[in-house]
C-alpha cells in the first residue's frame, strides 16, 4: 500500500517507522514544508529535549474528556515509547520525578537517530515539501505540493502537521481547511505553555526570583484553574512551568480583568513556617529567617516592605495575630496580568481537529475512511514535562500500525 504523511515532527515520523515495521513493503512518503525535518523536535526542553514522563496518563492531558484519551495510553504508554526509543538506538533516563530525556540530553542527537532510522526503514523523505491541497481520486488521496504539482495517489493520508505555536519553527495549520470537504472541523488554536506578561512594581522587585508557587488564574470572580509549579519572575511578567501550565486559560489577544493568584506557602510549606514561627515566638530570633528558611532572599524582602518591617525584627516583637496576617499575604499574592504572550513564545497550542471526530483506538477520521491523524494537529495538550511529545510520539506508532495493519 501508498502511505502519504503530511508533516515530519515527532508524530509523522513515529507513524512513518510503525508503518514500514508493519510490512517493509510498504511505500511512505512524508512531507515536510520546513528544509530540515524534526525542527521543533530539535528544540524541545532547551535542547536537551525532555521525550516522555512516566507519569504521562489519560488524566494528565487537557482536553474535552481526558478518560476518553484511555485508548492511546493503553496501546503506547510512556514505558513502550521508552522500549521503542530503546530500539531504536535512543536509551533514556528518567528524574526522580518521572521526566525521561535521552541518555544522550541532545535533541539534536534524537533528529539525527530519527532521521537515519527513516531512511534505513526506506522512507522517502520530501522535505522543503509544502501541501497545499489535498484532492479525492476515488478512495485515494492526491496531494498538491507547492511548486512541485500534484502527486502519486496514496491509499492512506496521515495527517500530522501539528498546531500554530512556535511559527518561528515553521508551524502552519493553513492545511487543515482542507478538511473541511471531509466535514472535519478545526477548532481555533490557543497558545499554550506560554509565558505571561503583565506590568507591575512587583516583577521589577522580583526580576529573576524563581520560587514553587500555587498559580491560580481568576477572571473577575471566576477561578479559571491552577496548578503548582515553578514559577519566575522576569522584566517582562512571569514565565516556568507553574506559569506555562495555565497560560492556556489566559486570552493572547483581549486582557479582560484577568488576575492570578500566587500561593507562595501551599500546603507543607505552610505547616513547616508556622513551625519555626512558634519554635522562635517571644524570642530575639530574627523574624526574617523563618521565613529564609524556604523562600527566595528577594520575595522575602519584598514582603517585609509591603508589611512595613524592618529587615532587624526579632520574632518577639510579632504576635500570633501579625503573624497569621502575614502567612495570608503569602497565600493571596495577587497580580493583574495582561495576558498570554502569545503563538510566538508558545510551545504548543490547544484546539485543532475535536477528539470526536477521530478513533482513538486507530487514530483514524470518523469522517474520511483512509484519513488518520496523529500528535498536536488534535485538541489535546499536556503541561509541561515531556507530556506533548508523549503525545505525539504514542499518536503517531498508532497511527502507523493501525494504517498498515
Ligand atoms: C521551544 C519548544 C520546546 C518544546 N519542548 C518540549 C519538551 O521538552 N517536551 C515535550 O514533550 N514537548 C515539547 N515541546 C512541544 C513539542 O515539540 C510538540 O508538542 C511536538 O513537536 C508536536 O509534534 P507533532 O509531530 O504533532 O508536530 P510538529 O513537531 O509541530 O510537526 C509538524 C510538522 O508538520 C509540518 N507541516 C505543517 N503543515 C504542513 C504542510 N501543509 N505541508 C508539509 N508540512 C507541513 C511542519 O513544518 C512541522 O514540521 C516544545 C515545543 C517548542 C516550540
Amino acid at each position: 500500500m501508498n502511505f502519504g504523511i503530511i508533516g515530519a515532527g515527532p508524530a509523522g515520523i513515529f507513524s512513518a517507522l510503525m508503518i514500514k515495521e508493519q510490512n517493509p513493503e510498504n511505500t511512505v512518503v512524508i512531507f515536510d514544508g520546513n528544509q530540515k525535518i524534526g525542527r521543533k523536535l530539535f528544540a524541545t526542553g532547551n535542547g536537551r529535549c525532555n521525550i516522555t514522563n512516566m507519569n504521562a496518563g489519560p488524566e494528565s492531558y487537557y482536553s474535552v474528556k481526558p478518560e476518553d484519551l484511555s485508548p492511546v495510553f493503553s496501546q503506547f504508554g510512556p514505558a513502550a515509547i521508552r522500549n521503542k526509543l530503546n530500539e531504536l538506538g535512543i536509551p533514556t533516563v528518567q528524574t526522580e520525578d518521572g521526566w525521561v530525556y535521552p541518555q544522550s540530553y541532545s535533541a539534536a542527537n534524537v533528529v539525527q537517530i530519527l532521521t537515519d532510522a527513516l531512511q534505513y526503514a526506506g522512507v522517502e523523505v520530501r522535505s522543503g515539501a509544502k501541501v497545499t491541497k489535498i484532492t479525492m481520486s476515488g478512495v485515494k488521496f492526491v496531494l498538491t505540493v507547492e511548486g512541485a504539482g500534484s502527486t502519486k495517489p496514496f491509499d492512506r493520508l496521515i495527517l500530522t502537521s501539528g498546531s500554530r505555536a512556535f511559527p518561528q519553527l515553521g508551524a502552519n495549520t493553513s492545511i487543515l481547511s482542507e478538511l473541511f470537504q471531509f466535514g472535519h472541523r478545526d477548532l481555533p488554536f490557543i497558545p499554550a505553555l506560554a509565558p505571561i506578561s503583565a506590568k507591575g512594581d512587583i516583577f521589577k522587585a522580583l526580576q529573576g526570583v524563581r520560587v514553587d508557587a500555587e498559580v491560580t488564574v481568576l477572571q473577575g470572580k471566576n477561578e479559571l484553574g491552577s496548578c503548582f509549579g515553578n514559577v519566575i519572575f522576569n522584566d517582562y511578567g512571569l514565565n516556568g512551568p507553574g506559569i506555562m501550565n495555565v497560560s492556556h486559560l489566559i486570552s493572547d489577544k483581549e486582557a479582560k480583568d484577568y488576575m492570578l493568584r500566587l500561593n507562595f506557602v501551599p500546603g507543607d510549606l505552610k505547616r513547616e513556617l508556622d513551625g519555626f514561627f512558634y519554635q522562635h515566638i517571644n524570642r530575639d530570633y530574627p523574624y526574617r529567617s523563618v521565613y529564609l528558611s524556604v523562600l527566595p532572599g528577594k520575595l522575602v524582602e519584598y514582603f517585609f516592605k509591603i508589611w512595613k518591617l524592618d529587615w532587624e525584627t526579632s520574632c518577639r516583637r510579632i504576635d500570633s495575630r501579625t503573624f497569621r496576617v502575614h502567612l495570608k499575604r503569602l497565600e493571596n499574592g495577587l497580580m493583574p496580568i495582561e495576558g498570554n504572550r502569545g503563538f510566538n513564545f508558545a510551545q504548543a497550542a490547544a484546539g485543532g481537529i475535536p477528539l470526536s471526530e477521530v478513533d482513538l483506538h486507530t487514530m483514524q477520521s470518523r469522517k474520511q475512511k483512509g484519513l488518520y491523524f496523529a500528535g498536536e494537529v488534535l485538541d489535546v495538550l499536556g503541561p509541561c514535562g515531556g507530556y506533548n511529545l508523549t503525545w505525539a510520539i504514542a499518536t503517531g506508532m498508532i497511527a502507523g500500525q493501525s494504517s498498515a495493519a
